[in-house]
Order: structure tokens, then sequence, then C-alpha cells
């Protein structure tokens, strides 16, 4: 008779599939199952869950799931190191006010945002200063801002370590270039790009469980994170406050604590936007930010 292997094991849900979880351990995939008194208990576990196996004969049972750092709803997915948010130089045009809608979302999920500009390539004399002006600026206040071509190739090496021992999720309007620049790292992915229906993006997957792909000695989720803009109803206006790192940089040399650095006297934060040391564009966009959260606490 076969002997039976029984062992106790960690791992990360990378996959739901018919009743089943798949979970990744350092000794390969094991599919596995939640064991009925667990579901009970109300715990629900999702990707990017790391878990607790008991091994019996190959079929994993999920004894215990450990608390998670963060957990988006749309696509379920826990404990997400980093977003990598992709924004294109050109074709759709660069926005600053798009980039800093998706940082205030990611950043008011507590998720480290990494900044991939896309379509480098598409630069030329006219649009190229501008943008390379505003990468210099994110650079200042702290972003990692890599910029990619995903037809030249150039910049690509440079996202593959980013991605190493990380649970990562994509960010970014459709079209910016997200699938082409995931087979630009890995062509054997082989996504559908600029098609009407693809495997990212809002397309035919929607019902689907989102999916954690190795790539790069790395987990990415196989849907993108954060396609509704609009800020949720749980978003405050302080939130927005504390997701302007530059702001709260100097905030401390506001005349009134608690300032909003709107209409207040002895804002630091106006001072430093009038010296050109806070990029305007990004006080109107703070701005505009917290009008649109006060006009929602209205409507509701
Ligand atoms: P996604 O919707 O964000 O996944 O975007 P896709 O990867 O499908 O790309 C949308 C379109 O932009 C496709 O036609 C791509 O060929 C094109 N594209 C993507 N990346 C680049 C790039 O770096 N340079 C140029 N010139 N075109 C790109
Ligand atoms: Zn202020």
């Amino acid at each position: 008779t076969e002997q039976r292997i029984e062992e106790n094991r960690e791992g990360t849900i990378i996959r739901l599939q018919g009743g089943f979880y798949d979970v990744m351990t350092p000794e390969g995939e094991v599919r596995s199952r939640a064991r009925g008194n667990f579901r009970k208990r109300g715990i629900s576990p999702v990707v990017g869950d790391e878990v607790v196996l008991h091994i019996e004969s190959e079929t994993g049972y999920i004894l215990e799931v450990k608390e998670r750092d963060n957990f988006l709803v749309r696509p379920p997915v826990a404990n997400i190191d980093q977003a990598l948010l992709v924004v294109s130089a050109a074709e759709p045009d660069f926005s600053a006010h798009l980039l800093d809608r998706f940082l205030v979302l990611i950043e008011a999920k507590e998720i480290q945002p990494v900044i991939l500009l896309t379509k480098m390539d598409l630069l030329d004399e006219v649009k190229g200063p501008a943008v390379r002006e505003a990468i210099a600026a994110y650079r200042k206040i702290g972003y990692t801002v890599i910029e990619t071509s995903s037809e030249t190739l150039t910049g690509v090496e440079q996202v593959r370590p980013l991605l190493a021992g990380k649970t990562s999720v994509l960010a970014g309007q459709s079209g910016v270039g997200k699938s082409s620049l995931l087979n630009a790292l890995e062509p054997s992915l082989d996504l559908e790009t600029s098609a009407i229906s693809k495997s990212l993006g809002r397309g035919r997957h929607t019902t689907r469980h989102v999916t954690l792909m190795p790539l790069a000695e790395g987990l990415i989720a196989d849907t993108p994170g954060f396609s509704n803009l609009d800020f949720p109803y749980d978003m405050e206006i302080e939130d927005v406050r504390w997701s302007f790192p530059e702001f709260v940089a100097v905030q401390d040399d506001c005349k009134y604590r608690g300032c909003l650095h709107l209409n207040e006297p002895g804002c630091a934060v106006k001072e430093a936007v009038e010296a050109q040391e806070i990029m305007s564009s990004r006080y109107e966009n703070y701005g505009m930010f917290i009008d649109e959260i006060k006009n929602r606490a209205r409507r509701y």
C-alpha cells in the first residue's frame, strides 16, 4: 500500500478553482481545500492569503489563514506588497490628474505605489519636455518612476528586480500598455494586447476569479485593480490629506494644526506651492479631490 505523507506547510493562495484553492509553497503548488469548520467560523480565504496547510496524500487542507496586511475588494486579493501604477507618456497623453487620483486610491489602501511610465518611445520634442519634467518632480516627491517602452524594450529590465519576492497588482487605465509590458517581461505569458476582449482589463473576465501569476521571482495579479476611479464611500478627507507625501513633509509648519491647506492663513503647503517647491498641478488636484469628497458627503 501507498505510504501516506502527512506534513504541515506554509504557502500563498494563488488561484481559486472549482472549490479548490491552489497554494504556492516553496516545494510547488498544492491543490487544497478549506476545512468545513473553517468556513463555519466565517473566514473565507482569498487569493493572496498566507495559509498553513496540512498535507495528506498530496492534498492540502487549510488549517490557518494568517492575518492580512491589506485587502483589495476588486479584484479580491490580500497582502498586496505594491501596486504597479501604469501610466502612458503618450497615447493616451500623460495625465497628472489621473496619476494623482490613482496615487490617492493606492495610498489610502496603504499599498506602496510604483509608477511605470509606458510608451516612452512615443514622446516627441513637443510632448517630451513636460512629461520629463513631471517624471523628475514625482521622483523628487519620493516615488519610484520607471520609464519604459514595450516597443523598444527600454527600461523593461528595470521592472524585473522590483517584482522579486513581492505580490503586485497592476493599476492603470485600459490601453496604457499593461499587457504589453508584462509580455515584454515574460513573452511566454502571451497576453492579448489592444484587443476588444483580453485577459487583462475589464473585458470578459470580470466574473472570473483573480489569479496570481508567477512573474520575475514574484507574484502578480492577472486582473488590474483600482479600475473604479471614484473615491470609495469610506474615503475621508483625512485619507487625501495623508496621501500627498510632499504636503505631509511640510505640514508641521502650517500655522494651524489639522490645516487642510485650502484657505487657512500661514499654510506651509501653500507657501511651498508659491515657491514652486510643490507642483502646482498636485496642489490643484488635491483641492479637487477634497471638494469631491465634501460634495459626495453632502449627497449621501
Ligand atoms: P492595456 O490595456 O493597458 O493592457 O494596454 P495594451 O498592452 O493592450 O496596449 C494598448 C496599445 O498600446 C496596443 O496597441 C499596444 O501595442 C500599444 N503599446 C503598448 N505599449 C507600447 C509602447 O511601449 N510603445 C508603443 N509605441 N505602443 C505601445
Ligand atoms: Zn497647510
